[in-house]
């Protein structure tokens, strides 16, 4: 399967937003290497609060908004709308972006490195089931993320947001504690 290039996977990205006004990163700067490959979850209080999860592949960080925020409890199936990959620089931004899109607040909640459970992530992105351990500081443990079919109820036509889920499988790091409140 051919892979978009970084830049082709930020057209969108740069596409929604103006660089003159926002202070999110520009997309232009390379991932420097790493033997691990960086996640994090951005706290994102912008019209509806929610939870931006970031797992880089390919030089750019896949990206899953989470209203609700990760659940540590397997049987909370938290929604995960698919949205635009996001630069790999994007997993350092705290800030407060001006009106515009995704006017608000975005705040670093966790951060660390993520395992796929598989050889291919892209392969497992296109089945819409990506199986995954996270080494965060509140996100640890094997994960999934699930494509439930079908658009986002509120998405336009036209956008790639999609409904997944992101679930927490069962081992010792899952739990019932409310890790979001
Ligand atoms: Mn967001």
């Amino acid at each position: 399967m051919a892979t978009k290039s970084a830049k082709n996977q930020l057209k969108e990205y740069k596409a929604k937003r103006n660089f003159a006004k926002t202070p999110e990163p520009s997309g232009d700067k390379k991932p420097p290497k790493r033997k691990q490959l960086f996640f994090c979850v951005q706290k994102h209080l912008a019209s509806h609060l929610h939870y931006d999860v970031r797992l880089e592949h390919n030089g750019v960080l896949l990206s899953w908004a989470v209203p609700k925020g990760p659940s540590l409890d397997p049987r909370t199936k938290r929604l995960a709308m698919h949205v635009e990959d996001h630069p790999f620089d994007y997993g350092e931004f705290e800030g407060v972006i001006p009106e515009g899109y995704g006017a608000g607040i975005v705040m670093l909640w966790d951060r660390g490195t993520w395992t796929p459970e598989t050889d291919d992530v892209g392969a497992a992105l296109k089945k819409g089931d990506l199986k995954f351990t996270l080494n965060g500081y509140k996100l640890k443990g094997s994960w999934v993320l699930v494509r439930t079919g079908g658009r986002y109820p509120g998405a336009r036509s036209g956008s790639d947001a999609r409904s997944w889920l992101l679930i927490k499988h069962r081992d010792e790091w899952a739990g019932d504690l409310d890790i979001t409140t």
